[in-house]
């Protein structure tokens, strides 16, 4: 076996590894590995792993039920995620894998509460930016609202919408009155820190990929 394809398979255990210590279900880090349900069966899941979260299912789906607070954290997160995979070249030692639990991470650290991005919904939302393992186009996409400046989530068919579909601007409006979205976002003004940090830490964390800091 050449040195390339060693490599190639170590990455593919260590990010399976990762996605199950991350609490991903069996389908997600067969996925994300390229290791098959039945290797990672024998390696790494149980039979209650196999059933813990939920299966594949769809992004557009979980998203349009969200809550606000739930669909902030999903933009923060596409926000890192698509950044990470711009500031870095895919190749066999990183893979769309390698970004989707580097930004996971990011995203996670982030967070001042409870994430409501589970590793499981982060794959599904990576699938229909990317258009990646269970997806063949992309059907979301990230938008910057025109008013705030904040990245936004919206279906490629809704992006023409005459409505302003900025989640940050509605929990702008509702900062005020809404306990729970407080609570969620202790700062004083939650999309001003969303943006002001998400770009920080992906250049931050391309530097130290490349050695920088
Ligand atoms: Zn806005």
């Amino acid at each position: 076996m050449g040195h390339i394809q060693v490599n190639r398979h170590i990455n593919a255990f260590i990010l399976a590894d990762t996605c199950a210590q991350l609490g991903a279900t069996i389908g997600t880090a067969s996925c994300v590995s390229g290791l098959s349900v039945t290797v990672l069966r024998r390696l790494l899941y149980d039979k209650s792993g196999e059933k813990r979260g939920r299966g594949i299912a769809s992004a557009i789906f979980w998203y349009e039920r969200a809550n606000n607070m739930a669909k902030a954290d999903a933009c923060m997160f596409a926000a890192i995620f698509m950044q990470v995979c711009e500031l870095n070249d895919f190749g066999t030692s990183y893979t769309p894998g390698n970004a989707l639990i580097d930004s996971f991470k990011l995203y996670s650290e982030r967070c001042r509460r409870d994430p409501y991005v589970s590793i499981d919904r982060a794959f599904l939302l990576a699938c229909h930016l990317k258009g990646i393992w269970t997806q063949r186009s992309p059907s979301l996409l990230l938008k910057t609202c025109r008013y705030c400046t904040s990245q936004y989530i919206v279906h490629r068919r809704n992006v023409m919408s005459c409505n302003n579909p900025c989640i940050f601007c509605h929990l702008v409006k509702g900062y005020a009155t809404d306990p729970r979205i407080r609570r969620h976002f202790p700062q004083p003004d939650p999309h001003t820190a969303l943006q002001v940090h998400q770009p920080d830490l992906a250049a931050h964390y391309a530097l130290r990929r490349a050695g920088h800091a």
